[in-house]
Order: C-alpha cells, then sequence, then structure tokens
C-alpha cells in the first residue's frame, strides 16, 4: 500500500474490502448507477425507468401496512406536468418529503395512472445536469456515504501523485482520442456528465479487451505449434469406409468440420482447430475420424477428457467403433488396477497402442508416447493451459484438435481465440431432442412433487443436481441433505448419493447401478455434467438453479431425453433477484447453444467457456463481449500490431507479463 494519510476508519474500509493498494481501490468500479435526469413523461415510457425532478404540491399521504410497510404518496409538479407519486418502504421523514420541496426521483412509470412507483430519490434540484450516483456493493457495516468520501479522498491522493499507471500504450490513447486515466477513473467513481461516463467507458472497456486480448495471445504462444510439421500421408480410404460403416450419415455440418481438419493433418503447419457444438451436436464422430486419418498415417492419437466417467463412456462406445478397423485402443485414468495400468503404459510407449482414452493422467509425468501425432481434449474449458501445454509435449508433429459444448457465434469465436481455427456444428444430426424446462420459483418439488411420483411409476428415472458440496458452508441446501428429504419423500425409491468426493469404486458402482435402472433417482453435484447416457433417465431436477451459469445448465439438460421420447428438466430457485429471474426465465424458453452462450456473455457470466477463469467469472468487469465487439475488435487487431512491432511497446508487454506471473489463475 502506497504511504497516504488514512484515518483509522479508512484503514478499516481498505482491510475490510481486501484492498491491496490505490490501483484496487479505484478499480473496485460502481456496479451501476441511480440515474437522475429530467425525462418528458408519455406512452412511450410505459413501465419503464424514468426520472423526473419536481416540487411536492398538496398534501403528503402517508399509510401504515401490513408488515411494517409505509405507503407514501403524493403529487410531483414537473416542468410541465402533475405525476403521481407512490413510495414504499421507507422510512418516512417528514423533514423532507412536504409540500414545496424540490425532489429528483427515478423508478418505474405507469402510464396508465401517470404513476412513478419510485425506487430512489434525492432532495434537490438538477441545475440542467444530469446525476448519475454510483452504487457500490459493499459490506452491510460500511456505510455508502462513508464509502464514497473515501473514494473521493483516495481519487484525489492519486490525481496528485499518479499511483495508477496507465496501462494502454500512448500511441492508442491518441489514436482513439481516449481520456487519460486518471480522468477515466474519476468519471467511473463520480462521474461528471453522462458524456464523461462515456469516455470513461470507452477508456476501460479497451483498456480491459487490450488486456485479455494481450493475454490470449501470449497464452497461444506458449501452445504455438508453429511451421515444420511433416506432412502426414493419411488413408482416405480407410476413412472413407470408416464413415460408411456408420450407422447414420454425417450431417453437412460434421462433414464440413471433418474436411477442415483433415485439411489441417495433411499440412505441414500444426493444426490448433476448436471444433465448437452444442451437446449431442456430434462432435465425438469427428473426432474419431480425426484419430482414424492420424494413426493412419503412423501416429498415436490421444483424447483427454475431464472426468473418468467421460473418459470411460468415450473408450467404450470408441474401441467398440475402432478395433475392427485393426486399431488398438486403451484406456488411461487414475484408478486403473497396476497390471492394467503399467500395461497400457508400456504399449503407450512401445507403439502398440494406437488409441488412448483418457484423463489427466494422460499427462503423468511416467507417460511416453513412441509417436503423439494428435491431442483431442475434449470439453476443453475444463483444462487449463498448463495441461493443455503438457499434452502438446508428449507428442512430435502434433495436431491438436479442442472440443467445446458452448459455442459461440463464429465471429466472436475467431476474434477471441485469436490463433485458433474454428469450426462450428450449427444444425443436430437427428430432430432435435425435446427438453421441456420449467423454472419453478421455488426451491423444492412441492408443486411437481405429484408428477413426479407419476414419472417414477413408470419406471423410469430421475437425475437430481445440487450445488456442489465444496460450498455447503453457504446457507445452500447441499446435496447430502437434498438426499435425506427425498429418502423420506420417496421411502419405496431406490434414492443414491453422488458427488466428488467419493472414492472412484464407489462412484463407478454408483453410475454401473444408474445405467442398469437398479437406482430410481440419482441425487448428485455436477459431476454428471458431462458426457453420461443413461436413455432411460428422461427427467432432472436441479436445486438452487441460480447457482448454475446458463452454458451449465444448458450442458446438464442435455443428458436427458436421449430416447427420442420429451425430457422434463425442472429448475428451482427461490431467488427473488430479478436478473436470476431473467436469467432463469431466458433458458427455460431457449434451447439453442448459440443463443445461451450469448445471454451468458452479454450478462458477463462466461469466464470459463472462454477457457480463462475456471471459476466460471468472466474477465470482464465492464466491457461486454457481445455490446462492446467492435471495441474487443479493434483491441485485438491492436495486440496484432503490437506483438509484430515489440520493441515499441516494451511497457505494455512486460504488464503482460507481471500480470501472468502474479495471476496464473487469470489465464488457466
Ligand atoms: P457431442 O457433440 O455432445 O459430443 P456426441 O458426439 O456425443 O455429441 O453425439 C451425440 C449422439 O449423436 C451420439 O450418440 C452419436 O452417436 C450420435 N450421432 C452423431 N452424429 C450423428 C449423425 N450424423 N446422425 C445420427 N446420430 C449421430
Ligand atoms: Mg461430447
Amino acid at each position: 500500500m502506497e504511504k497516504i494519510k488514512l484515518t483509522p476508519k479508512r484503514k478499516e474500509i481498505i482491510e475490510r474490502m481486501g484492498f491491496s493498494n490505490i490501483n484496487s481501490i479505484l478499480r473496485y468500479y460502481p456496479y451501476r448507477y441511480d440515474i437522475y435526469k429530467d425525462d418528458t413523461l408519455g406512452f412511450t415510457l410505459h413501465d419503464k425507468k424514468v426520472s423526473v425532478e419536481g416540487t411536492i404540491t398538496g398534501k403528503v399521504k402517508i399509510e401504515h401496512l401490513p408488515k411494517k410497510l409505509i405507503k407514501t404518496t403524493f403529487m410531483l409538479k414537473t416542468k410541465n406536468d402533475q405525476v403521481n407519486i407512490v413510495m414504499f418502504n421507507r422510512l418516512v421523514s417528514t423533514s423532507y418529503l412536504f409540500e414545496g420541496n424540490n425532489l429528483v426521483v427515478s423508478g418505474k412509470y405507469n402510464a396508465l395512472r401517470h404513476e412513478i412507483t419510485v425506487a430512489s430519490f434525492f432532495v434537490g434540484k438538477l441545475d440542467g445536469k444530469d446525476r448519475y450516483v454510483p452504487i457500490y456493493s459493499l459490506p452491510s457495516d460500511i456505510r455508502d456515504a462513508t464509502y464514497k468520501s473515501f473514494i473521493k479522498y483516495i481519487l484525489e491522493a492519486n490525481k496528485a501523485n499518479d499511483y495508477v499507471k496507465p496501462i494502454i500504450p500512448d500511441d492508442m490513447t491518441i489514436r482513439y482520442k481516449l481520456v487519460d486515466i486518471n480522468t477515466a477513473l474519476e468519471n467511473i467513481h463520480i462521474p461528471e456528465s453522462s458524456e464523461m461516463l462515456n469516455q470513461s467507458y470507452r477508456y476501460l472497456k479497451y483498456e480491459e479487451f487490450l488486456t485479455f486480448c494481450g493475454l490470449g495471445y501470449l497464452k497461444r504462444k506458449m501452445l504455438n505449434l508453429g511451421n515444420g510439421k511433416h506432412k502426414k500421408y493419411i488413408d482416405y480410404q480407410l476413412i472413407n469406409s470408416f464413415i460408411s460403416s456408420l450407422p447414420f450419415k454425417l450431417t453437412n455440418d460434421q462433414m464440413m468440420a471433418k474436411d477442415e481438419i483433415l485439411h489441417d493433418i495433411i499440412s505441414n503447419v500444426g493444426m490448433s482447430r476448436l471444433l465448437q457444438g452444442d451437446v449431442g451436436s456430434g462432435k465425438t464422430i469427428v473426432g474419431v475420424i480425426a484419430m482414424i486419418a492420424n494413426c493412419s498415417s503412423g501416429y498415436q492419437s490421444a483424447l483427454m477428457a475431464p472426468t473418468d466417467i467421460l473418459a470411460t463412456q468415450h473408450y467404450e462406445d470408441i474401441k467398440g467403433r475402432l478395433e475392427k478397423f485393426g486399431f488398438k485402443v486403451e484406456l488411461l485414468v487414475q484408478d486403473l488396477p497396476a497390471a492394467r495400468k503399467n500395461m497400457v503404459i508400456d504399449g503407450i510407449m512401445d507403439g502398440s497402442i494406437n488409441i488412448v482414452i483418457g484423463t489427466h493422467a494422460l499427462i503423468s509425468q511416467n507417460i511416453r508416447f513412441k509417436k503423439l501425432g494428435l491431442a483431442i481434449i475434449d470439453e476443453q474449458h475444463r483444462f487449463g493451459v498448463k495441461q493443455r501445454v503438457a499434452l502438446k509435449e508428449k507428442g512430435v508433429d502434433i495436431d491438436i484438435l479442442y472440443m467445446s459444448a458452448t459455442p459461440i457465434p463464429r465471429t466472436l469465436a475467431s476474434t477471441i481465440y485469436m490463433d485458433m481455427d474454428v469450426s462450428t456444428i450449427a444444425v443436430y444430426p437427428y430432430k432435435e431432442r425435446k427438453v421441456k424446462t420449467f423454472y419453478i420459483n421455488d426451491n423444492s418439488i412441492i408443486k411437481v412433487k405429484d408428477f413426479i411420483i407419476q414419472y417414477l411409476e413408470n419406471k423410469k428415472q430421475i437425475y437430481v443436481v445440487c450445488p456442489s458440496i465444496e460450498e455447503s458452508k453457504l446457507e445452500i441446501e447441499n446435496v447430502k441433505s437434498i438426499y435425506n428429504k427425498w429418502k423420506k419423500t420417496f421411502p419405496n425409491y431406490n434414492i443414491a448419493l453422488m458427488h466428488g468426493k467419493l472414492k472412484s469404486d464407489v462412484k463407478d458402482k454408483v453410475m454401473d447401478d444408474f445405467k442398469d435402472g437398479k437406482i430410481d433417482v440419482l441425487i448428485s453435484t455436477t459431476v454428471i455434467e458431462v458426457g453420461i447416457n443413461v436413455f432411460n433417465a428422461n427427467m432432472m431436477i436441479i436445486y438452487n438453479a441460480e447457482r448454475f451459469g446458463l452454458a451449465q445448465i444448458h450442458q446438464l439438460r442435455g443428458r436427458i431425453a436421449r430416447d427420442g421420447n420429451v425430457g422434463y428438466c425442472y429448475l428451482l430457485s427461490n431467488s427473488e433477484d430479478d436478473d436470476i429471474k431473467d436469467r432463469l426465465t431466458f433458458i427455460q424458453d431457449n434451447s439453442d447453444g448459440f443463443k445461451i452462450s450469448e445471454y451468458d456473455l452479454k450478462n458477463r457470466g462466461a469466464g470459463d467457456m472462454l477457457g480463462l477463469a475456471q471459476s466460471g467469472k468472466s474477465p470482464f468487469v465492464i466491457a461486454n463481449l457481445i455490446d462492446d465487439f467492435n471495441i474487443l475488435k479493434v483491441a485485438s487487431d491492436d495486440i496484432r500490431y503490437i506483438m509484430s512491432h515489440k520493441e515499441r511497446y516494451e511497457k505494455f508487454i512486460q504488464y503482460l507479463h507481471d500480470l501472468l506471473r502474479e495471476k496464473p489463475k487469470y489465464i488457466d
């Protein structure tokens, strides 16, 4: 922390908020503003948020409602009108709500009643200027006014000493006519006007994107495959006979993705391609074709999946398809019996195994490939950069294919993934699966219990999904208590519990029993997120749905309705937060993975989709990939320029490296 004078109270704020220096204080931005301006009311503003200034005319009426709610009503005389004002739940102070006093109010307008239900207000006048009042997310024991005066003090200290240094290179600041960093920081905290707030946004958004693209560039460089790969001669006849042996016809999108991949494999530049497509769009089979092609040229192929269950499932599926073509396929996961594991490790080393499917076990130190030429990384966002690099380094002439089930629009993908090529499967192979999703604003199954019983009576199975038990400290009904409740509520059924902390042989047993229909209801954390196929399970119930990202919910519900029948997904949440309600309503009404990830991106919950932060939090505080796409595009082009003129941008590049060192998580 820089040496500035601080009162004990301010020191306490710093401690409470966990700030480490001036920069971290000023980078904690308001999450929204109350905007006070003087709207001209009319029917077009019906049901919208409005703001007007005026003078209280007539009597102020105060009613005491049940539950200590107070309703205050009065008339406000505005510039050319009079409007009814309603306020709820305020500690009414007659010292400012009296006839003749000036107020600026903000709230929802009902044009039919010509009435504003006030959300916030202040006493005074606008004096012809819009007023932005910042709202911070603060612990309850730090008062709003105290915090604001603290920020004001820090802003002044910073202005005098320039503690916070600019990140954006001068060239760009000049080219885009950006304000300086101090002005940007001042106006994000204390906006002088809407225009200055916009200038501040322009600066900070560009800064975020430039950092994001810069880190993305460095990260890709670590994975850079470069030129000089030996050309691979692949056996098209074999590939075609495999394709015609399939019980189905590949879709156009699958064919196109396949062609793009084969083209990369035979070229002399290492493949670095992302294959994206919604859950169930048929990515695996395209990956299998890539493996056949690569193996046919004399190399080994590996597929790495994030969980044992998923790896095992891929293994069973792929082994069946490929052994008849003469390839030896093996599984490598942590918990194999030692003898078998050693056999697999030897086979990988002496080249007798052509294809290995596994988990992180594949990148253990003791694994050496004879000639690994293709690595496929399924659910790529679940792996960090280090793990991807580790796999790459086990290969020669290596091609890498990443698979992702959170597809994003192509233009966006090619911008944010910078040096990766992108293949997209946008159309489902068969008629879209029908999952009916119901959002229930209650974290319980009471309302659907009868339906559940009826469903179970038909010998069908259910997935119940809860937020992970590591988070049980929070006031969330964790997976165990839900399990106990279900056992009580449905004593005649076989209910099983599954979570990440169980031993893997226990997990396997539970999964097998569920697959075999011995278990009716599987209560679990998101360990079942990816890949599992149980055709008889057509219902999924998700508790605390507000705790899940939309892409995650979408992937979860992709587990059901796999047999062609209608599936039922219940999203339970008792949250009253408007954003959460909107989000869950959106996922209830939408089934297109592209739209869903776009919504996620727009609402900033999508860091894990970008493979940036495994926390699932977006690295963007202010910028938004969808709304600010134009700025992103500019920043991404600028990074290419900067990286090819490194000597001119040493300071900025140094900053990126420092950031990588400080916060490796940010990029992992
Ligand atoms: P994902 O993209 O989620 O990995 P999968 O590869 O698991 O999807 O495919 C889902 C299912 O669709 C699998 O059972 C697969 O065999 C089947 N499938 C893939 N391609 C086709 C196709 N062209 N026609 C019919 N079924 C297909
Ligand atoms: Mg898959």
